[in-house]
């Protein structure tokens, strides 16, 4: 997208004093429990409400969501609490329905923003909406794909445009639900700094005791909100039970949050800062030069071992390499993932180095 910097910026119309904060349950499942959730919300420091209607589920058979019934709830919601209210959709129908009842946010899920096909036929339901849309990141980590669901609405004319970051599917079990993968997540940030990017600790983790610190992480790197199942009886929820919070606690969990400052504001504080940073430089500076010096040396040894027929690989000299790096850097206060990761870094480079030598 070229043209990001044309934007809105319905953020700070949104929520001007703290992050955005979206929270409410995973699924609307009452009447009842939507409205006790929403009452239960309306903190001055939440401005959306959330609930799921139509609910993808991975396997049939699952409570699958009570669709245009549940709209009506949701206007209660806004007039009771004065709450935005948020949706997921994932055809046009939805599109249309939500547009219908007024909902002042709509939400693409992960599976569905993993679906060209899907994405278009939203965007084109919806074109030219001034309505806020959230893309979350597609299930799968593919930059390309979630930059290519933001084009799809940005291309129907829609300019209130935000992202979630909900994690990515792994085979293996891991801590959590979903990977972070915040690498990815930043590399969006980096190439679209003015589409604001919202963190879904919930779906992230899939259990509610670590979305305090994946909230916090979050903040820290400079997020500008939050997506947070609430239930008001989360052990009973129809859906993703184990990472709901009741609304006490998601309170309390705004509470502990730490907002950090943009910028170092104080001249005494800036000017040790830069101290320290001026220093780092400089040693960035001789590790460059350590490391050009160093593989020099690997490309005088990978000469030789073109001249005398020699395989590049030599295992036992690199594992005692790693294993005397390795003792070194435990009392260097250094950890063996880091020192393991940038040895073996260099080891490829050395040997790609040599590679190319051995075969001219
Ligand atoms: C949800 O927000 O309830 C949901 C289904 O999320 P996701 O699309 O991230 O799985
Ligand atoms: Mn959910």
């Amino acid at each position: 997208m070229k043209t990001a910097n044309e934007l809105n910026n319905w953020l700070a119309e949104l929520a001007p004093d703290y992050p955005l904060m979206i929270a409410g349950p995973c699924s609307a499942e009452t009447e009842e429990q939507v409205l006790a959730t929403a009452h239960g919300l309306s903190d001055r420091r939440v401005q959306v409400f959330r609930a799921g209607v139509w609910k993808p589920r991975t396997r049939p058979g699952n409570f699958e969501g009570h669709g245009k019934k549940a709209l009506p709830w949701l206007k209660r919601v806004k007039e009771e609490t004065g709450l935005k209210v948020a949706i997921e959709i994932a055809n046009a129908e939805h599109a249309a329905l939500a547009l219908s009842y007024d909902i002042d946010i709509l939400w693409i899920g992960a599976r569905t923003s993993v679906n060209p096909f899907a994405v278009q036929e939203i965007a084109d339901a919806i074109k030219g909406t001034d309505k806020i849309i959230l893309i979350k990141n597609p299930i799968n980590p593919d930059l390309s794909l979630w930059i290519g669901a933001v084009e799809r609405f940005y291309q129907a004319g829609i300019r209130n445009i935000g992202v979630i970051h909900r994690g990515f599917a792994t085979y293996r079990s891991g801590n959590y639900r979903n990977d972070p993968n915040w690498q990815l997540a930043l590399d969006f940030k980096n190439a679209y700094p003015n589409i604001p990017m919202i963190i879904d600790p919930s779906h992230i983790c899939g259990r509610r005791d670590c979305i305090y610190d994946m909230s916090q992480m979050a903040l820290d790197l400079k997020y500008q909100g939050f997506m947070i199942e609430s239930h008001i009886n989360p052990d009973e929820a129809w859906s993703d039970a184990k990472q709901q919070v009741t609304p006490k606690v998601l309170v309390e969990i705004i509470d502990k949050l730490c907002l950090r400052k943009e910028v170092f504001e104080e001249q005494k504080i800036i000017d040790q800062i830069d101290f320290f940073r001026s220093r780092i430089d400089q040693l960035d500076n001789e590790l460059l030069t350590l490391l050009s010096e160093r593989m020099q040396l690997a490309q005088e040894i990978g000469k030789i071992k073109q001249q005398k027929s020699v395989a590049v690989l030599q295992s036992d000299r690199w594992l005692e390499i790693m294993q005397k790096a390795i003792q070194k850097a435990e009392k260097m206060n250094l950890s063996e993932t880091f020192i393991q990761n940038i040895f073996k870094a260099i080891h490829q480079e050395s040997i790609d180095k040599q590679e190319k030598i051995v075969r001219k």
